[in-house]
């Protein structure tokens, strides 16, 4: 089927580039797996520097004067590994379980939660060995049949952006279009969906694209891909017969949210290809930060105009153990109201998930 590229895309503006490493490490036995070959190859075709190393957790000190520095360089830097850990985290409220495939991103959003989750250990791992991890996820299936299971596979990483490199986001779609009770799901704000075009996913794999206001992608998201990117590829993914969602995540309040809200839904609508919104789904999270959170921001972006004041904020406990902050509850009920009002103007048939 041909994609109707949306009129307002700017072919002026540079595209966002896949992601290159700046150096590659290889774990003990990633290169018994065809997928650690594969990516030797990939890193040697490119003349990319590799290492070998006993373990990821050697892998303490990265080059640079600053936190900043070593922080930007650690997010440059790829892991190759073997998972080892099979047991699947829960991914409440979007899945019912987080399917590992990669952690870490190459992303600069600054109020990311991987800052915290992943703590002194920014950089990007993958993992080579999918078979034993789908061998995993059949017998989550197989427990719970005929319950529908859903596995989340971008919890602890954008698998998107890192998808020309494993190809794992491919294994793990063709797998779960043959499971009758297995359902995948993964988020992303990176537009490279080639690889995922064109194969077979039986509609068992919803792919969702994460989007905000302009104010919020401008301020608070470098080194992920433009909204105009994003929803050219989410065409791309209604026409390849996914289905489609979006995240709109974090949402946050500034001077003009209800504005860069509404224009936001406006612009989904214009530009999205009418006949790509049938069983549209939208999931809504507010802004969150802990103190943890916090302090590893105002190191890592000194100049973020991300408000984290504790004291216009509610306290809510977190599971991690720790305490959040999120939007006292007349904003909270006022974001969530305005944005679903908008969702529902623009697109009547859509149906929204959560808002958390
Ligand atoms: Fe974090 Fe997603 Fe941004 Fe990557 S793209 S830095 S995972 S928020």
């Amino acid at each position: 089927m041909t994609v109707k590229i949306p009129v307002r895309t700017a072919r002026t503006v540079k595209s966002t580039r896949v992601f290159t490493p700046d150096l590659v490490y290889f774990e003990p036995g990633a290169l018994e797996y065809p997928k650690g070959n594969k990516i030797m190859d990939y890193v040697k075709a490119r003349g990319i520097e590799y290492r070998m190393t006993t373990s990821h957790n050697r892998i303490t000190n990265f080059p640079g004067e600053t936190e900043q520095e070593k922080y930007r360089i650690a997010k440059r830097t790829l892991v190759v590994g073997v998972r080892k850990t099979l047991a699947f985290d829960q991914s409440k409220p979007s899945a019912d379980y987080a399917i590992p495939i990669s952690t870490g991103c190459m992303g600069h959003c600054h109020y990311c939660y991987l800052q915290t989750t992943l703590g002194a250990k920014p950089y990007i791992r993958v993992y080579v060995n999918t078979e034993d991890i789908l061998r995993t996820a059949k017998q989550y299936i197989e427990e719970r049949a005929p319950q529908i299971t859903t596995f989340e596979a971008a919890c602890t990483s954008d698998p998107v952006g890192l998808e020309h490199i494993t190809g794992s986001l491919r294994e793990l779609i063709q797998f779960m279009a043959d499971e009758e009770f297995g359902r995948l799901r993964f988020v992303t704000k990176f537009h490279h969906v080639g690889p995922l075009l064109n194969i077979k996913h039986n509609n068992h794999t919803r792919i969702r694209f994460s989007i905000n206001s302009d104010y919020v992608i401008r301020q608070f998201e470098p080194s992920t891909s433009r909204f105009e990117e994003r929803i050219e590829a989410a065409a791309k993914i209604a026409h390849a017969g996914y289905p489609l969602g979006f995240i709109i995540a974090p949402i946050i309040w500034y001077d003009g949210w209800e504005k860069g809200y509404a224009d936001l839904l406006e612009r989904l609508e214009n530009v999205l290809p009418k006949d790509a919104t049938d069983g549209l789904t939208f999931e809504m999270i507010q802004h969150r930060f802990t103190k943890t959170a916090k302090n590893l921001i105002e190191k890592r972006y000194p100049k973020t105009k991300l408000e984290m004041d504790i004291a216009k904020r509610k306290q809510k406990w977190g599971r991690w153990g720790q305490y959040k902050y999120v939007y006292p509850n007349e904003q909270q009920t006022a974001l969530r109201e305005f944005i679903t009002e908008r969702i529902f103007e623009h697109f009547p048939k859509a149906k929204i998930d959560y808002f958390t």
